[in-house]
């Protein structure tokens, strides 16, 4: 076997690569790098920056369970709270000195003979590593809307994803598309500065009310002395979160019920900040709670009561050099366009390189020939030594840090497994994969996505071919347990 330069090559320094870093740093792996395109670590909360950016998770639920932070502000603490604790945690556990900014990976090959994965990266060079994980998150490829003469518009164009912090937007005329997670805090925010603001929604959201408490400075050094009472908020924010996805999610057969109540609130809720009936309406969505990302905000209705802020809902029909034009055939002149049009989460990042397995498997390929699958949302046959963080069936609950600390578990139980027998390779069996699959795909059967109503949702939950295949449908506890005692005879071993 040819010497590889890397132990471990890590794709992406968001929370998914910390917290690998961390996993295999604990089995005693140092010669490890992290790779990543942008010139910071912290992946989404480090792009991320516009007005009104905060988590719609709660905070002690939003963050590591081994590294609770008592200095959140917020019970929904904003974005650059985020940003701090990926740099805190990175420092605290040693991982920001394997990482490697401004470097963009374009594809993965395994090599046979050498049994080392040949990592391509911008400008041309090749990096060997023995094992590979992408940790790329589903929502890094921002998606640019295919919509008539976008490119002709002469004003100004923001992404939400990437912020134009210099632009001044007081009292321009500005039009927002979008409306889905992103837009539903930016538009509050930007309803203040703008002179105008016309937001065209295609499909409406479930919002629900945000229980926005500040943590007051002695609750926070309550919490930082005494670390018992923060777990105990967490308890209840994690049963809290647990219940919406598991009862009202993937045992929607059984609490059809439940669903619906949880819509009768959001619509008391519509009821009470929203007074024009005409654009209570429109703001109302036609399919199940639970669709699409559901999302918490006291002032998103709001903003629709200001004098200057327009819901367009007739649809676009084509954007010229300075505004836009509906179907129906209205033309509002605008001087900024901002685009908070969501993510290019299937082709752009399942997976979010090319990687090519064991005899020239290409995963990409073989996902759609077959069907998007990974065993315990991580490891796919004919790809050895490689985990994908961000797979199908891989995201567990409604917290990010659920799903990352479960594949820490994975990789935990994995790799000492490789180094108690020392081997050097691993691979899924194909058996074990299959079992999981139709283990998953018969949980869907449940859930609100087969048996509720979502054709109109229009959720990128769903793909192509109305498969659903990003959540485990599962409890976070089993998820939990699962990758604690998976049997390891799923994996083959092998010394080369
Ligand atoms: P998104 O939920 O995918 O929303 C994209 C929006 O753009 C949708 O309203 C979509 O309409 C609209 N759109 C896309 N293409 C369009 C077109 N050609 N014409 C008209 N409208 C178009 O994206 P997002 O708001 O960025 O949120 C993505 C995810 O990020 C969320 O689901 C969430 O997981 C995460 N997020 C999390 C937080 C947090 O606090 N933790 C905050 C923000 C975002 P349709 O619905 O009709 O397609």
């Amino acid at each position: 076997m040819n010497e590889a330069q890397y132990d471990v090559i890590i794709v992406g320094a968001g929370f998914g690569g910390i917290g690998s870093a961390i996993a295999l740093k604990r089995l005693g792996f140092e010669n490890i790098v992290i790779l990543d395109r942008e010139d910071d670590l912290g992946g989404t909360w480090h792009v991320n920056r516009y007005p009104g950016l905060a988590v719609d998770v709660p905070s002690p639920t939003f963050s590591f369970w081994f590294e609770p932070n008592p200095n959140w502000s917020k019970l929904y603490a904003p974005g650059p709270e985020l940003k701090r604790y990926a740099v805190d945690v990175a420092d605290k556990y040693d991982v920001r000195r394997h990482m490697r900014f401004n470097t963009t990976v374009n594809g993965a090959r395994w090599d046979e003979d050498s049994s080392t994965w040949q990592v391509a990266v911008d400008g041309g060079e090749t990096l060997t590593t023995r094992f590979l994980i992408c940790a790329t998150g589903f929502l890094s490829q921002p998606a640019k809307p295919d919509i008539p003469g976008l490119d002709s518009f002469a004003g100004h164009i923001v992404y939400t994803s990437r912020w134009d912090d210099d632009y001044d937007f007081a009292s321009k005329r500005a039009a927002m598309i979008g409306t889905g997670s992103t837009a539903v805090q930016v538009i509050p925010e930007l309803a203040k500065e703008v002179g105008d603001l016309t937001v065209y929604q295609r499909t409406p959201m479930w919002v629900m009310p945000k229980l926005d408490l500040p943590i007051p400075a002695p609750v926070r050094g309550l919490f930082a002395k005494v670390p018992a009472t923060q777990r105990a908020v967490r308890w209840v924010t994690d049963v809290t979160q647990e219940m919406l996805m598991l009862i009202a999610m993937w045992k929607y057969r059984r609490f059809r019920s439940l669903n619906e109540n949880a819509k009768k609130l959001a619509a008391l809720f519509r009821f009470l900040q929203v007074r024009d009936r005409g654009v209570r309406q429109a703001l109302t969505p036609t399919y199940d709670y639970g669709c699409k990302r559901p999302t918490v905000s006291n002032q998103y209705y709001r903003a629709f009561g200001q004098d200057n802020v327009h819901l367009e809902t007739a649809g676009i029909d084509h954007i010229e050099p300075d505004g836009i034009v509906t179907r129906d055939g209205r033309k509002t002149t605008i001087d900024v366009l901002l685009l908070a049009t969501g993510y290019d989460v299937w082709e752009g990042n399942l997976p979010a390189i090319e990687v090519i397995g064991r005899d020239g498997r290409n995963l990409g390929k073989w996902w759609r020939d077959t069907a998007f699958q990974a065993y315990e949302g991580v490891s796919i046959p004919y790809f050895p030594n490689f985990l994908n963080s961000a797979g199908p069936y891989s995201w567990v609950g409604l917290s990010w840090f659920t799903t990352v600390e479960c594949q820490m578990r994975h990789i935990a139980r994995l790799f000492g497994e490789l180094q108690r027998r020392d081997a050097t390779t691993f691979e899924v069996t194909e058996a074990a994969n299959t079992r999981f699959f139709d283990d998953m795909t018969t949980r869907i059967a449940d859930s609100v996505f087969a048996l509720g109503n979502c054709a109109t949702s229009r959720s990128y939950w769903f793909n192509s071919k109305g498969e659903t295949p990003l959540f485990r449908p599962t409890s976070v506890n089993e998820a939990v347990t699962a990758q604690d005692s998976f049997p390891l005879d799923d994996y083959v071993f092998d010394r080369t």
